[in-house]
């Protein structure tokens, strides 16, 4: 496939975030704002959780991933990832840890220590495109990031590339799609100019602080905590600012034209390559393998639906 997808306009929609139990016996509370019952995807990007700021002891046993990459971003505390390449990494804030999955990989997250620590993340995924969600599993680590100035009014704040391109400037990560994932800090009193690229879509979060965003009409409404200002296309550039400081992360990417089947950890195209993929993971199949050090632990995909699974639509 190779059309381009749906372009809105330059719309200012709020998608709120839900609170989403996760399970386990140590259940940790999230906050998920993607995907979004009006919106499956911003670009490629297909899931965005948050979990914290919490006290929380971290045990997400090893559990299966398809057809897409998980993108970790630690914000407060450490992360320790390990998946069945054999990769075993204990992550920081300012680091990004990148999983494609492709054909298939398994991992587990945990935090440091037995107890509970301090927390907080964001756990995104971005949907391979249909050439590349075939791929062979791989594992990256980035400990250093590029970034980019962005001089405003009242001061200069600094985006850091987490993946994709922001202004020129691209991150190291691989990625399969033309995408931008960034987290910009602004000073207090501050009003940055945000460049966005107009054939793409975007959407905003604020991470930490208060912020505002604004384009030519004026200011726009935000999303309640965790939500995310989504902003549709055809814009060049909005303004972010903030009175006393903030963090925000803006995603975005060219519109996906493809249709995804979402279900579990699952991202494909159709129902059949989810029961595939459930039944090569309940089996224990090669496909996955195991992540050494969990003694064969493992998070079972839960029974499927009665129903045929079908692709989620866009109402945006
Ligand atoms: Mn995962």
């Amino acid at each position: 496939m190779t059309s381009r997808g749906d372009a809105p306009g330059p719309v200012a929609l709020r998608l709120e975030a839900r609170d989403v139990p996760l399970g386990g016996l140590r259940a940790m509370q999230v906050r998920r704002a993607l995907p979004h019952r009006a919106l499956p995807t911003i670009g490629a990007w297909c899931f965005l959780d948050r979990f914290g700021p919490q006290r929380a002891t971290m045990r997400v046993e090893p559990h299966p991933h398809i057809g897409l990459q998980t993108v970790t971003w630690p914000l407060e505390g450490e992360i320790r990832h390990r998946d069945t390449l054999g990769s075993d990494v204990v992550l920081r804030p300012g680091e990004l840890n990148l999983m494609t999955a492709g054909a298939g990989i398994a991992h587990s997250e945990y935090s440091m220590g037995d107890s509970p620590t301090e927390l907080d993340a964001l756990q995104l995924w971005v949907a391979l495109p249909d050439h590349a969600r075939h791929v062979d599993p791989s594992f990256e680590t980035h400990r250093t990031l590029p970034t980019v100035e962005l001089a405003g009014r009242g001061g200069a704040g600094t985006a850091t590339v987490i993946l994709g391109t922001l202004a020129g400037v691209t991150s190291p990560a691989t990625a399969h799609t033309p995408i931008v994932g960034a987290q910009i800090t602004v000073p207090a009193g501050a009003t940055l100019p945000l460049p966005l690229e107009p054939a793409w879509e975007h959407g905003v979060l604020v991470v930490d602080g208060t912020a505002t965003v604004a384009d030519a009409s004026g200011a726009l409404a935000m999303p309640d905590d965790g939500g995310v200002l989504y902003l549709g296309t055809g814009r060049e550039s909005v303004a972010v600012g903030s009175p006393s400081g903030a963090t925000v992360v803006v995603l975005g990417g060219e519109p996906l034209a493809e249709r995804l089947v979402m279900w579990w950890n699952f991202v494909a195209r159709d129902h059949d390559e989810i029961v595939a993929a459930w039944h090569d993971w309940n089996g224990r199949s090669a496909r996955f393998g195991e992540v050494p050090g969990h003694g064969g632990v493992r998070i079972p995909a839960p029974p499927m639906p009665d129903v045929r699974l079908t692709p989620r639509s866009r109402r945006v």
